[in-house]
């Protein structure tokens, strides 16, 4: 049995760099859905300057978090 005390968030692939990141960490920008990564990069070539603010940090998913994810929702389909 899988232990479902530990709820993590859901996981996605970023379209831009192809990196796992939380869903509830994607950024909007310019009607593009980007990682905290490329919503960086994004920022930066838009205003042309460091993007200077800490909210962008934390731990990122791992891509076996991503496939232990996907795994799961194959088993839940029955
Ligand atoms: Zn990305």
């Amino acid at each position: 049995m899988a232990k479902q005390t530990e709820r993590k968030e859901e996981i996605v692939i970023c379209k831009h760099c192809g990196k796992p990141e939380y869903w509830g960490a994607m950024r909007w920008l310019s009607g593009r859905c980007a990682c905290r990564n490329c919503y960086r990069s994004f920022w930066e070539d838009q205003n042309h300057k460091r993007y200077t603010w800490d909210d962008l940090d934390g731990p990122r998913p791992a891509l076996e978090e991503y496939k232990e994810q996907e795994a799961k929702k194959c088993e839940n389909t029955n």
